[in-house]
């Protein structure tokens, strides 16, 4: 992949904390990329480096093969061609839509119709002299996502785009962002701490933890095959079971199971919540302790004869309660990890 925007080793530190500790990060003209991790590991301020809103402590950042930020160079937000969403979409409050998104245009007599063009392109055609709170929050993040476009920008970046929205229309703005986004053909990052919004808005995902990228991969790539156990543990329901792994098989409190090699002898294996079930027979013993139940399938959650608690997703509850005894299997293939975290 030849990288349109390039992150090289950006470290950021504030007094004692090392926010960014040497995040590397590739994204390809035209990709819609999540920034995705854990709440404190980094993810705003690598987006504000980007913006430059953020001075790096080490690093280089380029865009299209512009230096963007190095040890000796350090262009000014303005002058980077990077359009930004913030998290409160940060409107004017006493500027109607039009004067908003003109805000963003060089002066010129071509204003109006531009500021035309692009309210018709975020489909808010005809209210441009509506007041910030006389929109919706879909609406005033249009105006925001319009102002971004309107300077022309090469990237954009959207920092937890659809945190402040209601979440009866979380989804749908989700999907019109997504479109207008492919539409435009820009290429954009946005920062999430939601791991079904990234896996199912962005063409790659990077999973960003304690200030590192530890992954960039498709959605199926960083869910399937985690680079690490750290992504393994953040990206889904995943069970860590102590194992002994030869050949396809690993040996582990669930049994017998087939394994992804990766190496061999005494480590973990990783069992997806999806791919363990009740079964009638053949299983081993485990007892009920807590069921979620979420309409569509539920999480329960077992203990095994050592105590190890493992998470099951069902399609359905059948006869399943606290306090039951049942049998469990794993299928599928799990995944093998070396060593053995005594922190769990
Ligand atoms: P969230 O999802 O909760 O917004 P994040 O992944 O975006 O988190 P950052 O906001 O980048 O994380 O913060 C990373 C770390 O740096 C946190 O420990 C945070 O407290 C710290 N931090 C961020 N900005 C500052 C600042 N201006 N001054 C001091 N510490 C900061």
């Amino acid at each position: 992949m030849t990288a349109y925007l390039a992150c090289r080793d950006i470290w950021k530190r504030f007094g004692e904390t090392i926010a960014v500790g040497g995040a590397d990060l590739e994204v390809a003209r035209g990709d819609v990329l999540a920034l995705l991790g854990p709440s404190g590991c980094g993810k705003t301020t690598l987006l504000r480096v980007v913006a430059g809103f953020q001075q790096p402590d080490a690093g280089e950042v380029t865009l299209d093969g512009r230096v963007l930020d190095s040890a000796t160079e350090a262009v000014p937000p303005e002058r980077r061609r990077v359009g930004m969403v913030f998290q409160d979409f940060a409107l004017f409050p006493h500027m109607d839509v039009a004067r908003n998104v003109a805000f963003g245009l060089p002066k010129g007599a071509d204003r109006k119709r531009r500021v035309g063009e692009l309210l018709d392109l975020v489909g808010l055609d005809g209210l441009g002299a509506r007041m910030p709170h006389e929109l919706s929050g879909g609406q005033q993040q249009r105006v925001a996502i319009a102002r971004a476009l309107a300077a022309e920008p090469l990237l954009m970046l959207l920092d937890e785009p659809f945190s402040n929205l209601d979440p009866s229309i979380r989804q749908r703005v989700r999907a019109e962002v997504k479109q207008l986004i492919h539409q435009v053909g820009i290429t954009a990052v946005f920062v999430t701490h939601d791991q079904e919004e990234a896996l199912s808005l962005a063409e790659q995902v990077a999973v960003m933890i304690d200030g590192r990228i530890h992954q960039v991969g498709t959605p199926r790539e960083v869910y399937a095959q985690p680079a690490d156990r750290a992504v393994a543990e953040f990206i889904g329901e995943a069970n860590f079971l102590p194992a002994e792994i030869r050949g396809a098989r690993a040996d582990c409190e669930l049994g017998n199971i087939a394994v992804r090699v990766t190496f061999e002898g005494v480590g973990e294996v990783m069992v997806r919540a999806e791919d363990i079930e009740v079964v009638a027979v053949g299983g081993v013993a485990a007892e009920v302790v807590s069921i979620e139940y979420y309409g569509h399938d539920l999480l329960a959650t077992v203990r095994l004869a050592s105590g190890l608690p493992v998470r099951m997703r069902q399609k359905s509850a059948g006869h399943l309660a606290p306090g039951q005894a049942v049998q469990i299997a794993a299928s599928g293939e799990a995944l093998a990890f070396p060593g053995r975290s005594d922190a769990r």
